[in-house]
């Protein structure tokens, strides 16, 4: 059985069983993430989200973001640290995210405490997110997880990109039936009007192929005669 790490908790840490020599930060992501994805605290997960969308933006790229944002610069710059004495020999640094200038009660400074608690955090390469399909953060169970929170977000959208793929072949073939058509409509003895003779021969509704030569997509009969004075610009500039 592979050997699962365990949480920090208090009694390790009073244990002195840590190796750290600075604690404080956590080591998992679950917390930042509930509150990413969170609409409650309305101001905190908003203010959150609005940090860490930054901080994502910038590469991450810690020293840039903060360079940036001189004032952030400084207000994430403050920590208090602590010792704390275990009952064995020895003691723990404990570092709290103290964010300057800002009121440490309100969400805003909540929210700056929490972001700093991310950025210490050894493992801040794992929080992933948004997830392409649910929108949502996630941590992330391999490096190469990049885009979906799981494969069931990956795989519907796989899904979806394949229905699009096949929706556009059957666009294209029926472009290609009505191009032959219209071509044919030129060579052909007829008094219908090339939309209507095309439609007649390819079952494709007038309509569609109105809007199909107005994306571009068909070119319509050079010779469209007789010719109907609201066809003959499309005949022009087809
Ligand atoms: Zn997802």
């Amino acid at each position: 059985m592979p050997q699962v790490k365990k949480p920090l908790t208090l009694e390790s840490f009073a244990a002195g069983k840590m190796k750290s020599v600075l604690i404080g930060q956590p080591e998992n992501l679950e917390v930042i993430c509930s509150l990413l994805n969170g609409e409650e605290p309305q101001e905190l997960c908003s203010e959150l989200r609005k940090l860490v969308e930054t901080w994502q933006k910038s590469g991450p790229n810690l020293a840039k973001m903060l360079k940036d944002d001189a004032v952030l610069g400084v207000r994430v710059r403050h920590g208090r640290t602590l010792l704390a004495a275990t009952s064995t020999g020895k003691g723990h640094l404990v570092w709290l995210p103290t964010p300057r200038d800002v009121n440490a009660h309100s969400w805003k400074g909540l929210a700056l405490a929490h972001f700093m608690d991310l950025i210490v955090n050894p493992k801040w390469h794992k929080l992933g997110g948004p997830c392409q399909r649910c929108h949502k953060y996630y941590v992330k169970k391999t490096c190469r997880q990049k885009m979906y929170c799981s494969r069931r977000c990956g795989s519907s959208m796989t899904a979806l990109a394949t229905t699009r793929k096949k929706r556009i072949e059957v666009r294209v073939q029926k472009v290609i039936r009505a191009q032959a058509a219209a071509n044919q409509w030129a060579t052909v003895r007829t008094r219908r009007r090339w939309k209507e003779w095309v439609s007649i021969q390819t079952m494709i509704t007038v309509k569609w192929l109105t809007r199909a030569v107005n994306k571009g997509d068909l070119r319509a009969p050079v010779n469209d005669s007789p010719i109907p004075a609201q066809e003959s610009a499309l005949a022009q500039n087809p």
